[in-house]
């Protein structure tokens, strides 16, 4: 990896957050292309310029259900003096083989099916009695149609130009036009073009799998039996629904004991299916905080370059964090810090961004805006951190919800917005504007 980090790196030094996100930034690569089945390639990015093989559509065809005539058989035709052509027979959509119109003729057409060679305008069965003439005379069997509609005649009452009620060949795309350029983020329509221009496969950037690992020999799974001292497991799932969120295959191996060494055989064992591998917990001072000593040994055993640094960030929540990359591939790896509110507002940070990076996205980040702070009293903010408040935010006026605290989820769970407030600012009176990190 990248970061041989030219600044101090004691451990009095704090990052700020830019710093450790343009660490990130710097070493997390777009992903090799692959070529992906249509529906696995929804919201990737496409790498080749699409052209498009063949014309759309691919033959002249009708745009209503109807019937397809001779312009001069129905010129002048009224209410009064309709004009009566003989059916021949249907045309269906999927029909290879059409019935010659000639003069005096009429091809009962549905929508999409082509235009029968000898016609030249398509009448909408509303301008014409639906064919209640008399007894079916079928020089073409109908295989699709109701055997009532093919009856013997049919009463056209409005005339209409040429090529009425007819979708050209060619007139959405044609063959040789590109119908999407690379960088292109493949959402349903694109993803509906490609198929329709015949394409099953495509060239993009794959999503990211990531890995989601947590650490506390506190820890237990969500459905089992909680013994005392213990507390549920919820940050494998938050982590894990946020990176699926960010475009991501995510896979949660759930929570792992203090153990370095139990710690280092999971994350190693969990390599071969990451691209990047993100863990919480265990990062800061604590006498169990194994994940620092657990990924210093993944590291040793590979080239220089690899390895985990741990860093303190001027941020709250969030300061204690690692980054790096381990493994032969050199896999990058996010240890967040284990406290709840800590370890999703980091992943919004840091993780988030990476997994876009990796897909090869060129918007990375979440919108911000500014809003007006709508609080009874001043909020403080310590000095020297960027702190990141949890917030509700409506029509330009944002709420805090919930305190500082990075235990507080249940506070998270009202929050759709983060309020930042800058390192220099330790006071923020009601109604200051703020910048507002919007979680959509
Ligand atoms: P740590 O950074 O491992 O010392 O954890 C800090 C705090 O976050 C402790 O109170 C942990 O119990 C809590 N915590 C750590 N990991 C999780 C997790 N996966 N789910 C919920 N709480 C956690
Ligand atoms: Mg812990």
């Amino acid at each position: 990896m990248s970061s041989a980090p030219t600044r101090d790196t004691g451990q009095d030094h704090f990052w700020t957050v830019n710093e450790h996100l343009e660490d990130i930034l710097a070493t997390v690569r777009p992903l090799d292309p692959i070529e992906l089945h249509l529906l696995d390639a929804l919201g990737c990015v496409l790498v080749e310029d699409v052209t498009v093989p063949l014309s759309l559509p691919p033959f002249d065809n009708s745009s209503m259900d109807g019937y397809a005539v001779r312009v001069a058989d129905i010129a002048g035709a009224s209410e009064e003096y309709p004009a009566v052509l003989t059916v021949i027979g249907d045309v269906a959509a999927g029909q290879g083989e059409q019935p010659h119109v000639g003069p005096g003729e009429a091809a009962r057409i549905m929508t999409g099916a082509p235009l029968p060679p000898g016609a030249e305008t398509v009448v909408p069965v509303e301008w014409t009695d639906g064919g209640l003439g008399r007894g079916p005379v079928s020089r073409m069997r109908a295989h699709s149609a109701s055997p009532e509609g093919a009856s013997g005649q049919v009463a056209v009452h409005r005339a209409a130009g040429a090529r009425a009620h007819v979708r050209d060949k060619g007139s959405d795309v044609k063959a040789g036009d590109r119908a999407l350029a690379a960088g292109t983020i493949l959402g349903p329509p694109q993803i509906g073009l490609l198929a329709a221009i015949g394409r099953a496969t495509v060239r993009v950037r794959p999503r990211p799998r990531v890995v989601v690992l947590s650490t506390g020999s506190e820890l237990v799974q969500p459905g089992q039996k909680l013994d005392p001292g213990q507390i549920y497991d919820s940050n494998s799932f938050a982590l894990t629904a946020a990176a699926r969120d960010a475009g991501a295959i995510a896979y949660r191996v759930g929570a792992v004991t203090d153990d370095a060494e139990i710690l280092r055989a999971t994350i190693e064992d969990q390599l071969v299916r990451a691209d990047l591998l993100v863990t919480t917990g265990g990062v800061s001072v604590g006498a169990y905080d194994v994940v620092k000593e657990a990924l210093q040994s993944v590291g040793d055993e590979d080239e220089a370059g690899s390895g985990v640094e741990f860093r303190k960030l001027a941020m709250q929540p969030g300061k204690p964090q690692g980054f790096g990359s381990i493994g032969p591939d050199h896999t990058p790896l996010l240890a967040l810090p284990g406290n709840p509110v800590s370890s999703y507002v980091s992943f919004e940070l840091f993780v988030r961004p990476a997994i876009r990076a990796l897909m090869g996205l060129e918007d990375l980040h979440r919108p911000t805006t500014r809003a007006t702070l709508e609080v009874p009293k001043a909020l403080t903010s310590p000095a020297g951190r960027r702190q990141f408040l949890r917030g509700t935010y409506t029509d330009g006026k944002v709420t805090p919800v919930g305190g500082a605290g990075s235990h507080l989820v249940a506070a998270l769970a009202l929050a759709d917005a983060l309020i930042v407030v800058p390192e220099d600012v330790e006071s923020v009176e009601p109604g200051s504007e703020v910048e507002v990190v919007l979680l959509g």
